[in-house]
């Protein structure tokens, strides 16, 4: 199983909780304002990875907590990103991933997109929804602006409505 991506970092504290390793997956449709990863956005750019050599990456870096799929637009490459997962979970790692879908339009694509729902029921926290530049905030945990939401997919799934991810601490709101 290959995946494009525009690289990888060992050791980040500011994608998730953690220490963390990210992959940061190539190709982008949505093309945000103000975006920090421009060079991700062309889906023919970045490198082919085997998700087996990632997998190398990941194992020799013991003391990390979790691996984050940013981008890019990791849904994507859903199918390569949720058969990464299985491996990463197996591990004892969760999984972070960055979307700039929302959760609900996720969810919808889920119905028809068997790989998009795979990656989705995989991930442990969703940080969801476009960057807005207008809603830009240096304060916002591991998220650039406002907008976006941590999710804790587990819960949500599981209530049928999203529940946020608030360090352990799920905040309920309706749907
Ligand atoms: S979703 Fe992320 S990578 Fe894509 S344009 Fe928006 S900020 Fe940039």
């Amino acid at each position: 199983m290959e995946l494009r991506i525009a690289g990888f970092v060992k050791d980040s504290v500011v994608d998730g909780p953690g220490l963390r390793l990210v992959i940061f997956t190539q190709g982008c449709p949505h093309n945000c304002l103000g975006c920090h990863n421009p060079e991700t956005h062309d889906p023919m750019g970045g490198k082919i990875i085997n998700a087996g050599e990632l997998m190398e990456i990941i194992s020799k870096a013991r003391l990390i907590r979790g691996v984050t799929f940013s981008g890019g637009e990791p849904f994507l490459q859903a199918k390569a990103l949720a058969y990464l997962a299985d491996k990463i979970r197996a591990r004892g790692l969760n999984i972070v991933t960055y979307s700039g879908y929302t959760f609900e339009q996720l969810m919808n694509r889920s119905i028809s997109d068997n790989d998009v729902k795979e990656l989705l029921y995989k991930t442990d926290i969703l940080v969801d929804g476009p960057f807005q530049l207008e809603k830009r905030d240096l304060r916002l945990a591991f998220r650039g602006s406002a907008n976006q939401r941590l999710i804790n997919v587990v819960d949500s799934l599981k209530n049928e409505r999203v529940v946020l991810w608030d360090d352990f601490q799920p905040v309920c709101i309706n749907a």
